[in-house]
């Protein structure tokens, strides 16, 4: 299976070269040229199958030139309860008849984007061999606090990797910048950035441009690459758990294998509601994909108009993973819906950098539209969904999964629709104990490793290990810097 780009269909690579490159170099996305399907007998099969061999069956549908001994290996290395604290790795949690909680935070940082940054960096590792590339990747990011951390967790002592993460000084919470600044590993650095996201982001942009910068590091062996990227190596992980999610609807009675389900995802740069499309793409009966933001709602307007206009207001909600106005993934969905029309992409996404918005024509909106439905709901709302569903269902869950939830209560409400339906709960309600507190009608001002004890006292509810073990961790980095010395950072740490 050869890959192309969403900017240039004429381009075949092989998933190595997808893996080790990240981003195009005509900017566009890498998708697989043409999808695989799953085999007639393929989901019953994978029911009586545990998530890491579920996880290598679906990722060698589209990785070809990975053997199944090297995918196992790499399925054995992410998905272990090291790293994960349920050997289910990612369990349902059913509330009633029709909806389920796909549990996406159950690894090392408490947060979905573990499921593929545990992965991620075993793909890289070997595509570096399968590509001949012989010098070290080092992976640079700048976060506004949940990626940092799990990029560090995944890169950490991962062989021919070096992790660098920029967070803003005053912008992520007490429990992130611990989280972050007491990572264990050799090859990694952590450095806080004076300034807020965009300060941090602009300075990590920087470093990549710098062609000189690029020459230096090369010659002592080393080039730079992305974990904000929208690397493909990302993206193939979360198709897994949807997959597997359906396999356990059936394994516990809730629906019949060929049965439609729903999927309904908490959505910020649209990466996790994309690989709901792709399962579906594959063959899994899934019937509509629920788009779930918060006031940062335009993607439910371009899901009910086929416009995207970034030109609006931007909101700092409860739900800071999903405060996004350009949802990249976006630009493979598209892609996919046009008929891998590359020229149109580049009109639209060229209209997006000049105007800030675009339109697409009548046959990607009416395609859109009959996989999507969207909605979006507001702080206030999210709080009282919180409640909502701790005191009717005894279940606690946190912001963005709340989102999700309320707008897919809404489509019901709306549609009557009674198809069981998965919501992709992204994170633990304990990292954002404040929002949650206040959600159950608590509100105090304290230090975030406290408010973790408060929580699991008013929720009677065990916080996980990664976080309630944070208060015994030392900060091992401390430095703070302007952006304009970031450059000298990455000099220092792989250089001198
Ligand atoms: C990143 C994140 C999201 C948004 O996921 P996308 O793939 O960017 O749409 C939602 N919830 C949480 C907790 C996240 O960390």
């Amino acid at each position: 299976m050869q890959y192309i780009s969403t900017r240039n269909a004429n381009i075949g690579m092989s998933a190595a070269e997808v893996i080790a490159m990240g981003l195009a170099h005509d900017g566009g996305l890498f998708v697989p040229e043409a999808l695989p399907a799953l085999k007639k007998n393929a989901v019953a099969a994978l029911a009586a199958m545990g998530y890491q061999q579920r996880a290598v069956y679906i990722m060698s549908m589209f990785l070809d030139g990975y053997s199944i001994e090297e995918l196992t290996d790499i399925a054995e290395k992410a998905y272990n309860t090291n790293n994960f604290d349920t050997p289910e790795i990612a369990p349902l949690h059913s509330i009633d008849e029709t909806a389920s909680f796909l549990e996406l935070w159950h690894g090392p940082t408490c947060a979905f984007k573990d499921m593929a940054l545990q992965a991620l960096p075993h793909f890289l590792t070997s595509a570096l061999i399968k590509t001949g590339e012989e010098r070290e990747v080092c992976i640079l990011t700048a976060t506004s606090g949940d990626t940092g951390k799990a990029a560090l967790e995944g890169f950490c002592d991962v062989d021919r990797t070096k992790i660098m993460v920029f967070f803003p000084k005053d912008g992520v919470s007490d429990i992130q910048k611990l989280q972050m600044t007491s990572q264990k590993g050799d090859n990694v650095f952590v450095c806080s950035v004076v300034g807020n996201f965009d300060d941090a982001q602009t300075g990590v942009k920087q470093i990549f441009s710098d062609e000189k910068l690029r020459e230096q590091l090369s010659e002592k062996g080393y080039f730079l690459s992305s974990a904000n990227s929208i690397n493909w190596g990302r993206l193939l992980p979360q198709i897994v758990y949807y997959v597997s999610a359906y396999c356990d609807l059936i394994n516990k009675g809730t629906i019949k294998n060929g049965d439609p389900i729903n999927i309904c995802v908490p959505t910020g740069n649209f990466g996790n509601i994309l690989a709901g499309f792709y399962a579906k793409s594959i063959g899994l009966p899934i019937n509509k994909l629920i788009c779930a933001s918060n006031s940062n709602n335009v993607l439910t307007d371009f899901i009910k108009t086929g416009t995207y206009d970034k030109n609006r207001d931007f909101y700092t909600t409860t739900s800071p993973s999903m405060d996004i106005l350009v949802s990249s993934n976006l630009e493979r969905l598209l892609f996919e819906l046009s008929g891998h029309d590359d020229g149109l992409i580049r009109k639209y996404m060229d209209s997006l950098n000049a105007t800030g918005a675009y339109t697409v024509n009548e046959i990607i909106r009416n395609a859109i539209q009959k996989d999507f439905v969207a909605g979006f709901c507001d702080d206030k709302q999210t709080a009282e969904t919180i409640k909502d569903v701790f005191f009717k269902h005894n279940y606690l869950i946190d912001t963005h999964t709340a989102v999700g939830y309320k707008v897919y209560r809404d489509y019901v409400s709306e549609t009557g629709d009674k198809t069981h339906t998965v919501i992709a709960s992204t994170a633990s309600p304990f990292k954002f104990c404040e929002a949650v507190l206040a959600a159950l009608g608590r509100n105090y001002k304290l230090p975030g490793l406290e408010l973790i004890e408060k929580l699991e006292e008013v929720s009677g509810v065990k916080a996980p290990t990664p976080l309630t073990s944070l208060k015994d961790q030392k900060e091992r980095f401390t430095q703070s810097v302007n952006k304009e010395e970031m450059t000298n950072v990455v000099v220092n740490f792989l250089i001198n």
